[in-house]
């Protein structure tokens, strides 16, 4: 893997090109604003392929087929420049950049649209979030220390943007590896359901991943590499977890219980940052009798590789992205597979979802100067703030017949119907179970490139729709008395998402506890801290998620952010530590549940990870990527106390 495109020089010659332009995968909308941009020259982007965001999920831009020609012909000559060796000329100015990203999102941008659009693209790799100050700018004698709790995607941005900073500091992980969520789900199929030229830090883009959506390997390595490019490393404490912090109102420091091996320690700081996320603790099924079965049983971030699955017949519990990713895999190899399904999904289509990269788009990728950032803004112009709308409810839509939430959810609900019902036109019985009837976006979709079918259909393969009413020794009864005996159970159930921060015992100011105060109901200010816990942070704290529009990179990237720029502001004040203002944090609440009020998540009653034990959705961010970008790019001081 490299983070720096290596160019190779483009010895092709045009028929060659055109072959390449004309090849399926070749993506063509992001190939003119690469070429404007290599080369400096704006002519290129002509007004007749301007793109038209209502087509944003169309192929090629929704580009008719004259459309897609004139792109190529004037790709082809952009790339002839190239291979003369051309390049762009020293007058070219951020007004030139602005114009090329404008054609490239079919919008003309501006403001902090286009500043925020404009970190995403990342021209030339440049790393425009990191801090642009550094702790020695300040006079302050104080000692400043902070703890990261997690080196998972999160933790190690965080301590590489402390250490851009100057700020001291160590990262303390349970596991005896970095990656987090990619260290620990093991399953086979695991791969991320989001479009990997986003699903990466925008300063540490790659242009060689191996696959539109890559495998946790491959993830796993990314995050491995990224961590020793920022040289971080040394500053991990692996197989030591955080049982509690403690705020010590005398010192203005947080006391920090850790275990590991050594036995149990006590380290002082002056702040957390707690990167653990949101998906680490499996949840189980409350089923009566799960601890009966005298088969092996284990969860899908659990994977228990020494269980073999050749000869068994496996039970699966749950259909969320986890099962569908890992169901397959167990398909192929299980004498049968039983699949219990509460609640069907709303299947994404994407045809290329597990294929490589192919060879002609990875040519425009080795040869075309920062093909990829422009890609990633593609992707990013496609899929993300386009799609938010869709999932706002419209009052005066009459949505009864489907419960669809407006007009645009309607008739994306009606493609993803579409969808279905081509995937199991031959097996009726399987189309009645796969078919959601609950609002499109209420839960998460899930990424399809039918396998999901194929495997459904499959002799050795049953889904059973039947509630479980128990499980005994021998396998999973339901509630029509029917006994499924079973050699082995696999719980694709999910996490223990609302149960923020769980097991750690954290207590704050006049000895409050953090799981006390919120008393089932996680909430913080901009998800990232709460009142009465100075100094801690959360990254993908509550009501972070995203569900339609993005990838939590992003989130992870504007929350680092406003952390760096508090801890600036109290070395520059030298202040000891903030406390969020109650009222800020309730009324930021507030206007939060609200948003969430007018989703498909909260108007629908579904089951979801994004609601927690009462149905209050506390997972979900229901603005746009735009909003949270604004609201974390500078802390505002009337919404703290400032502590001595
Ligand atoms: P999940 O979406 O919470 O799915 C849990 C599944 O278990 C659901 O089908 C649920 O049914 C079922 N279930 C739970 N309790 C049950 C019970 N008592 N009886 C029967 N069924 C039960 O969990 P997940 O699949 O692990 O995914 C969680 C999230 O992780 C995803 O939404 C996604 O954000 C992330 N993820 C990402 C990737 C990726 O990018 N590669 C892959 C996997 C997961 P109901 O639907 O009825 O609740």
């Amino acid at each position: 893997m490299s983070f720096t495109p290596n160019l190779s020089h483009i010895h092709e010659d045009d028929d060659e090109i055109r072959r390449i332009l004309s090849a399926s995968g070749t993506e063509l909308p992001p190939l003119l604003p690469a070429l404007a941009y290599a080369l400096g020259d704006l002519t290129l982007l002509v007004e007749d392929l301007w793109l038209d965001p209502a087509k944003s999920l169309e192929e090629q831009g929704g580009w008719t087929l004259e459309q897609q020609e004139l792109c190529r012909e004037i790709a082809l000559e952009g790339i002839r420049r190239l291979r003369a060796g051309e390049s762009r000329h020293s007058d070219f100015t951020d007004k030139d950049l602005h114009t090329i990203m404008s054609w490239a999102c079919g919008t003309t941008l501006d403001g902090a649209y286009l500043e925020m659009l404009r970190e995403e693209l990342s021209p030339e790799n440049r790393d425009l979030r990191a801090p642009n100050w550094s702790r020695k700018d300040f006079s302050t004698n104080r000692d400043f220390t902070v703890a990261i709790i997690g080196a998972g995607m999160s933790g190690i941005l965080a301590a590489y943007r402390l250490k851009q900073a100057g700020i001291d500091f160590v990262i303390f992980e349970k596991n005896s590896g970095i990656g987090g969520t990619w260290l620990e789900n093991t399953y086979p199929g695991c791969r991320v359901d989001v479009s990997n030229h986003v699903y990466c830090y925008s300063f540490m883009q790659k242009h060689d991943w191996p696959h539109f959506h890559s495998t946790q390997e491959v993830l796993l390595q990314y995050f491995n590499e990224c961590a020793d490019h920022f040289n971080i490393r040394d500053n991990i404490r692996f197989s030591t977890e955080v049982s509690s912090a403690v705020w010590e109102e005398a010192s203005g420091q947080w006391a920090l219980e850790l275990e590991s091996e050594d036995g149990e320690e006590v380290f002082h700081c002056n702040s957390i940052i707690s990167a653990v996320g949101q998906l680490n603790r499996p949840a189980y099924p409350k089923i009566a009798g799960r601890e009966l079965f005298q088969g092996p049983s284990w969860h899908s971030a659990r994977w228990n590789h020494e269980e073999k699955l050749e000869d068994k017949n496996i039970a699966v519990i749950g259909t969320g992205c986890s099962a569908i990713q890992f169901i397959p895999r167990v398909a192929e190899q299980a004498s049968s597979t039983t699949i219990f399904q509460r609640t069907p999904n709303w299947l994404m289509p994407r045809p290329q979802y597990q294929q490589e990269l192919p060879e002609n788009l990875l040519w425009c990728f080795d040869h075309i100067p920062f093909y990829n950032n422009w890609f990633r803004l593609h992707l990013f112009w496609r899929s993300h703030e386009g799609l938010l709308p869709r999932l706002e409810i419209d009052p005066g839509w009459d949505g009864s017949e489907d419960n669809s939430i407006s007009a645009s959810n309607h008739e994306l609900g009606f493609m993803l119907r579409l969808y279905l019902e081509s995937e199991f036109s031959d097996t009726p019985e399987l189309l009645e179970k796969v078919i959601p009837d609950y609002t499109m976006g209420a839960k998460r979709f899930v990424i399809d490139d039918g396998l999901w079918a194929t495997t459904l259909k499959r002799p050795d393969v049953d889904l059973c729709t039947d509630q479980i009413a128990e499980i005994t020794e021998e396998g999973i009864v339901t509630e029509n008395g029917n006994l499924h005996k079973v050699d082995a159970i696999i719980y694709g159930t999910g996490f223990k998402a609302s149960e923020f921060l769980t097991p750690m015992k954290i207590v704050g100011r006049q000895g409050l506890d953090l799981h006390e105060q919120w008393d089932g109901i996680a909430q913080a200010y901009l998800g990232i801290v709460s009142p009465n816990f100075p100094n801690l942070f959360f990254m993908y704290g509550p009501n972070t998620n995203i569900v339609i529009n993005g990838s939590i990179i992003y989130f992870s990237e504007c929350e680092a952010h406003y952390i760096t720029r508090y801890i600036r502001y109290l070395l520059e004040h030298d202040i000891a530590a903030l406390d969020v203002k109650k009222e800020v944090h309730d009324e930021y609440n507030v206007r939060l549940d609200e948003g969430n009020a007018q989703m498909a998540w909260g108007a629908s009653s579904v089951n979801s990870w994004y609601k927690n034990a009462d149905g209050k959705i506390t997972q979900n961010w229901p603005f746009s990527l735009l909003e949270y970008w604004e609201q974390t790019r500078e802390i505002n001081p009337n919404d703290y106390i400032e502590l001595q």
